[in-house]
């Protein structure tokens, strides 16, 4: 089941949210500065440990102070214009966050729109990607659920999970 909601990630009871993380994976602004305040200091102590991740890749840690049980920190692509594989490498994060979450026995996982903040990726053609990597591991998953900071976003991802044939 995918399912979209509005809400502070932070504060979702799931097996793992998924952090919009950057290459040091040392914390920052918006959705990650988020999750690295509502963890804690511990949060950074083990990220510390991570020798950092490539764009399109995603790493486990625990959730720490989080009501989730995990988080899995995936670096998203700055958008450059559509020009330097940014699709693909959003895409990757997706997939490598769903493969990491599958082969750690999680059955719930909440997913922030990647890449779509500070990141500049046009919000829609984000959209897209995520919805359409959803539904290729739905059936894997107890739940997966579309973290939404704005009704804006609320909006485009029910219209584009209602009508999947014109997602694609
Ligand atoms: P990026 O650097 O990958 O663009 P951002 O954190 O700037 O990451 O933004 C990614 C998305 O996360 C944006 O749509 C933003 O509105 C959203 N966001 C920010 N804070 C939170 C939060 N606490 N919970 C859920 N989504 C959030």
């Amino acid at each position: 089941m995918i399912k979209v909601i509005q809400d502070d990630i932070t504060t979702l009871k799931v097996d793992a949210i998924v952090n919009a993380a950057n290459n040091g994976l040392l914390g920052g602004g918006g959705v990650d500065g988020a999750i690295h305040a509502a963890a804690g200091s511990q949060l950074l102590k083990f990220t510390k440990t991570l020798g950092g991740c490539e764009t399109g890749d995603a790493k486990l840690s625990s959730g720490f102070k989080l009501p989730a049980k995990y988080i899995i920190h995936t670096v998203g692509p700055v958008w450059q214009g559509g020009v330097c594989t940014e699709s693909e490498l959003l895409s990757q994060c997706y997939q490598r966050s769903f493969e990491l979450a599958y082969s750690n026995n999680i059955k719930s996982i909440a997913f922030p729109a990647i890449s779509t903040g500070v990141y500049g990726y046009p919000k829609k053609a984000a959209a897209v990607i995520a919805t359409n990597c959803m539904r290729q591991y739905e059936s894997k998953f107890d739940e997966i659920i579309v973290c939404c900071f704005n009704e804006a976003d609320v909006e485009l991802y029910e219209r584009l999970l209602g009508n999947s044939s014109q997602a694609a």
